[in-house]
């Protein structure tokens, strides 16, 4: 496909706000919903999705032979917090994927309550009018903290396989790590599909680097083409270039071990030490960050991941090491 998208539109919200678009294969395949946005101060999965369409639009006029199986849904998430550029307004949307009360007089609880309910209300509506045999989940993020092109998945063998497709690290045992994300969500039956579903979070690096859009672009068109909704000879092998140059030098499947969450009442004494990437190579006992009962040391060696450097969020760092369990997926 394409290898050089137009600049973003002038008006990030452009007129459906929530869809960003909803293309409709000729063939039948799978449901691929793609998601950026979901946290506000991560525009560029939004941006890549932006250009996905653009380049969907022009790919049958430069390659009559183009054809797409089954139906790509991109959704903007945290539309309110996008509007600002803040990771959230009440409450992280990526925490709160389950089932919530409105108040009796319809009012939503926090702002995020809204946002997810449009969020599924697409989806349902995609679902409906859809006669995709499968489900397929790909949410886009980027990280305070440089360094990081990863995937994260569940444990399930099919959303593992396809994760290892996309060529970047892959991290498993996210799921039980991090409740309410959209990824457990899509895998853990909350939701009630009749389709099998495989759900990816891709992160595609620092939240300001223009990279991080060209990453999240190929991260998707390389996910369509190993689901099949788009044949591998219209794929440009640009986008596995543009993967390939980014991978850190780590094991290629990782799970997480630690997660260092920060107690809401210490949230504005929490310090991470400067300096730290993702997949920076840590030790036990090494002073990674600081609150207002001193030092925090890493209680085990392997990999940092996701180092906070932003004023918004509720999980420190994490920590993640090498995939021992024999064969992977
Ligand atoms: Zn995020």
């Amino acid at each position: 496909m394409l290898t050089k998208p137009d600049p973003p539109s002038p008006d990030p919200l452009g007129e459906s706000p929530r869809v960003i678009g909803h293309y409709v294969g000729e063939e039948s395949g799978p449901l691929v919903v793609a998601i950026g946005g979901i946290h506000g101060n991560e525009p560029a999965g939004v941006r890549a999705l932006e250009q996905l369409f653009e380049l969907l639009q022009e790919e049958p006029l430069v390659n009559p032979g183009f054809s797409f199986r089954g139906e790509l849904l991109a959704l903007r998430g945290n539309l309110e917090a996008l509007r600002t550029g803040r990771r959230y307004v009440d409450v992280d949307l990526n925490r709160i994927w389950k089932p919530f009360v409105k108040g009796i007089d319809d009012s939503y609880p926090t702002a995020e309550a809204r946002e997810l309910d449009g969020m599924l209300a697409a989806i349902e509506n995609a679902l409906e009018d859809s006669s995709a045999q499968e489900l397929v989940l790909i949410d886009l993020h980027t990280t305070t903290a440089d360094g990081g092109v990863f995937a994260v998945t569940g444990d399930d063998g099919p959303s593992l396989s396809l994760a290892a497709e996309l060529g970047v690290p892959v991290i498993k045992g996210m799921l039980s790590g991090l409740q309410g994300t959209t990824l457990s969500y899509f895998r853990s039956g909350a939701y009630d599909f009749e389709q099998p579903c495989r759900a990816i979070t891709f992160e595609s690096g620092a939240h300001t680097d223009e990279e991080s859009v060209a990453r999240a672009l190929a991260a998707t068109v390389n996910l369509l083409r190993s689901v099949g909704c788009v044949r591998e000879e219209d794929v440009s092998t640009h986008h596995e270039e543009t993967l390939r140059r980014a991978v850190t030098k780590v094991p290629t499947l990782l799970e997480l071990v630690y997660v260092h969450r920060i107690d809401p009442a210490d949230r504005a004494a929490f310090r991470m030490k400067p300096g730290y990437k993702n997949f920076h190579s840590i030790q036990a006992g090494e002073i990674l960050a600081s609150d207002s009962n001193g030092p925090i040391a890493a209680p085990c060696s392997g990999y940092i991941l996701m180092p906070l450097y932003q004023d918004q969020g509720e999980e420190g760092f994490f920590i993640v090491q090498e995939y021992e369990g024999g064969t992977a997926y």
